[in-house]
């Protein structure tokens, strides 16, 4: 890894956690200890055909993730303007309007979803949240589940979201969190590692301190497991049933927070 710098602290010095096959590694910054896939992925989300299909295929399971998202954001903030970044479809937009919010936004890359979406009578960008000019504290609510990983440089994706936050509005995010059970048995074999498009891998610690750097504090991280289905597969199964355990005893595979903006006033610095 010569000439490799950590993108978070800068840091060159980087241990190899697991190789995922003869070409591409899990490594960590020893300093602040980011994981990221090495080398860096390459992948274009644009024109992904299977992409939409996906979600259109397995909407029951979809929808079930996107209400327990809801019912987390919900605690803190309902009514207003919603945007979900990474929206697909739209199944978090549908369950955000049924929750109160009168305008639903998304930000979609993959053309075919984001006109899916729009069927449903969102508003879906097509651009990356960097290159969108959004009227500054726009929204009450702004989600990204199982996005930032995906982002190379997430400290200017971070701060748009910041300055299109309300004052008081909440950030949901989720990310699959390779601290877990399901990681240390399945080794490569995890799907959280995303390959081959994931580009950092957080736990909570880590998760926890990037939002903050990126101006958001943590409500309350939690950690659940990511769907595994039932199958006809012995193998399968086996990996649903530890994975509803470890779900149970609070050590899933998916980290999830809901978060607020960090607002320094003089009287914050005063005190
Ligand atoms: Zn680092």
């Amino acid at each position: 890894m010569k000439n490799e710098v950590c993108y978070r602290c800068n840091d060159s010095r980087f241990d190899r956690m697991l190789a995922i096959d003869k070409a591409v590694s899990i490594v960590k910054c020893r300093k602040c200890g980011l994981a990221r896939t090495y080398p860096y992925p390459d992948f274009n989300y644009g024109s992904q055909e299977k992409y939409c299909k996906f979600y259109l295929d397995n909407g029951s399971s979809f929808r079930t993730f996107a209400r327990a998202i809801m019912a987390e954001v919900k605690k803190y903030k309902t009514g207003g303007r919603f945007l979900d970044i990474g929206c697909s479809v739209g199944y978090l937009l549908d369950e955000a309007r049924d929750a109160g919010f009168k305008e639903t936004f998304g930000v979609e890359l993959n053309l075919d979803a984001a006109e899916a979406a729009r069927k449903k009578g969102h508003v879906v960008y097509t651009k990356p949240l960097e290159e969108l000019k959004l009227e500054e504290k726009m929204f009450d609510a702004v989600s990204f589940n199982h996005v930032l990983e995906h982002i190379l440089y997430f400290k200017p994706f971070l701060a748009q979201t910041g300055r299109i936050l309300k004052d008081d509005g909440v950030v949901y995010a989720g990310m699959p969190n390779y601290n877990s059970l399901m990681q240390k048995w399945l080794k490569q074999n995890w799907y959280g590692w995303g390959m081959p498009d994931h580009v950092w891998h957080f736990e909570p610690a880590t998760f926890k301190a990037v939002m903050m750097e990126g101006g958001f504090e943590a409500k309350g991280i939690k950690q659940n497991t990511m769907g595994y289905s039932y199958s006809k597969s012995l193998r399968k199964n086996t990996i649903a049933t530890v994975a509803r355990i470890a779900d149970r005893l609070g050590c899933g595979d998916q980290a999830l927070g809901v978060f607020k903006k960090v607002i320094f006033t003089q009287v914050d610095w005063l005190r």
